[in-house]
């Protein structure tokens, strides 16, 4: 995180937790419960609040675990930190242009990523960079660019025009001031990742909450689903409904918490890098699937693509996801099995 911009990721990460979306329900802190000890604890970690909750029967073993899971946070979000000069993420950036050696991974989420912008038709495409920053200025200056300036950008975007020859490990630009932003994918691979240490390391229960980007790890004690709130994205205090996972992800984008306004539009933090502006077809998408990483993938590509489009992509692509979308004129539309995952199974 820019050390000049820690005073207002703090308070972004206050309003992430506070609005985000999803908050398990249930107790907190340490206790004993249907025979299980529990671990709660809660870090700020890529500018939110993260929650990693276990349940086992050593609570020795549970805290080195949970330290073991923030661990594995900040090495996979360091990689991908774009205001960090020192990232890797940063540094591929600066090398733009010719072929750059990658670690695995890099070269695992950019595979991935290229495989979701296909998927996608190019809704979600992490060579987004120079509009994200585009329009991150534009916010942080409160006047828009330019349509030239817009077009500008574009040259320099399109995941066809990024490279990772099969079996390698080596990332290419093919245009100049090419850049590549995770913001949309790698909140959701940290906590998956994340996730993978809970996994190996024997405890069959956890969660893990990333400001609305959620892992759960198995069922809660006595095989019960764990239950999250999803939040209404345009009436803080109310929850949506609230839906029961085991051993699934859930991750919610929407365009409530960065935005310019102007003229009586707002532009969204999540663009649509076929046109260059913010989207303007869902104001909050929750996606449920099987990965943290493709939930948060989906869920920004979604948020572009509206419930027209975004339902068939689903159909189409991702048969194992289910979406919620909330359209600007506040309907909510869900995929034909969203449903399935309200009742408590
Ligand atoms: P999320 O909150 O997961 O929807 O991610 C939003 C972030 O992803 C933005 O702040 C940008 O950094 C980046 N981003 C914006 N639009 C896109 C897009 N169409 N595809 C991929 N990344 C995007
Ligand atoms: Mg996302």
């Amino acid at each position: 995180m820019r050390e000049g911009s820690a005073r207002s990721s703090l308070l972004r990460s206050v309003c992430l937790a506070a609005f985000v979306a999803a908050l398990a329900v249930g107790a907190s802190g340490c206790s004993k419960r249907a025979g299980a000890e529990k671990y709660e604890d809660t870090r700020l970690k890529m500018g939110t609040f993260v929650t990693v909750t276990l349940y086992g029967e050593d609570r020795e073993r549970l805290k080195e675990v949970g330290n073991a899971v923030f661990e594995e946070i900040d090495r996979v979000s360091a990689v991908f930190n774009v205001y960090d000069e020192e990232s890797e993420v940063s540094r591929l950036n600066r090398a733009a242009g010719g072929t750059v050696e990658v670690s695995e991974t890099m070269a695992e989420m950019v595979e991935r990523s290229i495989g979701i912008s296909r998927a996608t038709g190019g809704a979600f495409d992490v060579t987004v960079g120079p509009l994200v920053m585009l329009w991150r200025r534009a916010r942080e200056s409160g006047e828009k660019p330019s349509e030239a300036e817009i077009k500008k950008a574009m040259e320099s975007v399109g995941y066809d025009k990024l490279n990772l020859p099969i079996k390698t490990n080596r990332v290419r630009f093919e245009v100049t001031g090419m850049s590549l932003d995770f913001g949309a994918i790698a909140k959701g691979y940290a906590v998956e990742r994340a996730a993978e240490v809970v996994r190996a390391s024997g405890v069959e229960s956890g969660l893990i909450n990333a400001g609305g980007d959620i892992r759960a790890v198995g069922a809660k004690p006595g095989d019960a689903p764990w239950a999250l709130g999803i939040r209404d994205p345009r009436k803080r205090r109310s929850l949506l409904l609230e839906v029961y996972l085991k051993d699934a992800a859930v991750a919610t984008s929407g365009d409530y918490e960065q935005y310019l306004e102007g003229e009586g539009e707002r532009e969204s933090h999540i663009i649509d890098p076929r046109t260059g502006h913010g989207t303007r077809k869902t104001i909050s998408v929750t996606v449920i699937a099987p990965d943290a990483a493709l939930a948060d993938a989906l869920a920004t590509a979604l948020s572009v693509l509206g419930p027209v489009e975004g339902l068939e992509v689903l159909e189409k692509s991702f048969p194992e996801a289910d979406a919620l979308i909330v359209t600007p004129d506040k309907r909510v539309v869900y995929s034909p099995d969203f449903r399935k995952h309200t009742k408590k199974q």
